[in-house]
């Protein structure tokens, strides 16, 4: 008999109807002998009003106290979903995440899982309940409620798959993994199986469908995971898997474009040994994730530094760059909210060339100017001006992937 951890985002469980339809996918499975563990986010847009209401109050709201008020998003849902499966004729309890425990640093508001004691769920389950999950939340060794940072109910429900042994299923409000944000290109195509590599570093470039550290993991723990979707029952998903799995490799295998960043410029900084340690030093104190970083030739021992940190993280960073910078004389500070990132990602990358030209070619044909470029072995991404964004995503699409069949790579060596 198998377990399985099924998770339903913000959408799925968006009304009372729809906490009913997903409760209807759980039952079907415990039908056919399955023993199923819900993981359930907040109810759609609950989370945003939550933050908008905390920033009413305050630009920067204390860490602390936002966890708690956003913890009772997902506190909400799982009472609800319960509720439903019991009225359906089927035992369920809500679990909080203090209660199975999950345990987590002690990092507010982008908190990580450390310790997931298993026993209470396994009894649960060996009672014939249906245990009800809160996504997205834990708790530190001091009794202090954390979240996992936007999106971290994928986290959730992939940690607790590792650590039950279970499969995963992730119901979202597409029905798979697709080669762009079907959104944004109407021709993305759905991907049967992706690689984790693959999938961490979409993720990682702004595909939301899969919070970055569920896939991690995934990664770590061999979990497999199916996404699919939780209105089209009969659908196949997409299938994120060992690279070992994938036999056909292509060169791009997806689009993405991330918007949530900001770029910040320092300006006229001395050229010295020491200057960037002593910038990027106070952002990683402050957990500020920086992202692209440029630096421009040396005019007269004066540099122009800029790097790319996220949108909610900018306001916070700009201040510490501040400090650093008048400690450093450096000229000025600029801050820029208008850019956004396209990347293409392929394990076909590896070994095929002329891919990076052909990406740069697509954008400057386009009209499009590219302020900075990073690239991985399995990756490209250049910031460009927010404006276009979906034009840029849509013209990578069709040039890699529409009219990219020629360029698949077969099993490489
Ligand atoms: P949930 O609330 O179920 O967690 P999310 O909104 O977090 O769902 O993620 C699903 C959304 O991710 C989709 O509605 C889609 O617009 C977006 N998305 C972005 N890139 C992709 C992609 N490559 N494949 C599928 N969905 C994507
Ligand atoms: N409710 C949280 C969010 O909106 C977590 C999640 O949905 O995964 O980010
Ligand atoms: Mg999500």
């Amino acid at each position: 008999m198998r377990t399985v951890v099924c998770k339903f985002g913000g959408t799925s469980v968006g009304s009372l109807e729809r906490i009913e339809n997903a409760a209807r996918r759980v039952i079907s499975l415990a039908e056919k002998g399955d023993k199923v563990i819900v993981v359930s986010s907040a109810m759609a847009g609950e989370t945003d009003g939550l933050i908008d209401l905390a920033r009413q109050i305050s630009e920067f709201p204390n860490e602390r106290e936002m966890d708690i008020l956003l913890a009772t998003g997902e506190q909400k849902a799982i009472a609800l979903f319960a509720m439903t499966l019991r009225k359906l004729g089927y035992p369920a309890v809500s679990l909080c995440g203090w209660q199975v425990p999950i345990i987590t640093d002690e990092v507010h508001t982008k908190a990580r899982i450390r310790k997931i004691g298993t026993q209470r769920l396994k009894n649960l389950l060996s009672e014939g309940y249906i245990p009800v999950v809160a996504g997205f939340q834990g708790v530190t060794e001091d009794w202090e409620i954390t979240t996992l940072g936007r999106g971290g109910s994928d986290t959730t429900a992939v940690a607790l798959a590792a650590a039950i042994g279970a499969d995963c299923e992730i119901y979202t409000d597409v029905t798979g993994v697709f080669t762009a944000d079907p959104r944004i290109v109407p021709n993305a195509r759905k991907i049967e199986k992706i690689s984790y590599e693959e999938m961490l570093e979409l993720a990682s470039l702004g595909a939301k469908v899969m919070q970055i550290r569920s896939v991690e993991f995934a990664a770590k723990y061999r979990v497999r995971i199916h996404v699919r979707s939780s209105f089209e029952e009969e659908e196949e998903g997409t299938w994120i898997v060992p690279e070992d799995e994938i036999m056909e490799k292509v060169v791009v295998r997806g689009i993405t474009v991330d918007t949530k960043e900001s770029r910040i410029t320092v300006v006229r900084v001395p050229d010295q040994p020491g200057i960037a340690a002593k910038l990027f030093k106070a952002l990683g104190e402050a957990h500020i994730v920086v992202d692209m970083i440029v630096q421009n030739v040396s005019h007269e021992g004066y540099t122009d530094m800029s790097f790319t940190v996220s949108r909610t993280d900018a306001p916070k960073a700009e201040e510490i760059v501040r400090k650093v910078a008048k400690e450093i004389g450096a000229k000025e500070v600029v801050r820029d909210d208008r850019v956004a990132k396209v990347s293409i990602v392929g394990l076909g990358m590896r070994s095929s060339y002329g891919t990076a030209a052909k990406m740069f070619e697509v954008l400057s044909k386009n009209g499009i100017n590219i302020m900075a470029i990073s690239t991985s072995e399995i990756k490209i991404s250049c910031l460009i001006d927010e404006k276009y964004a979906e034009l840029a995503v849509r013209a990578l699409h069709e040039a890699f992937i529409e009219d990219g069949e020629e360029i698949k790579v077969e099993n490489e060596g």
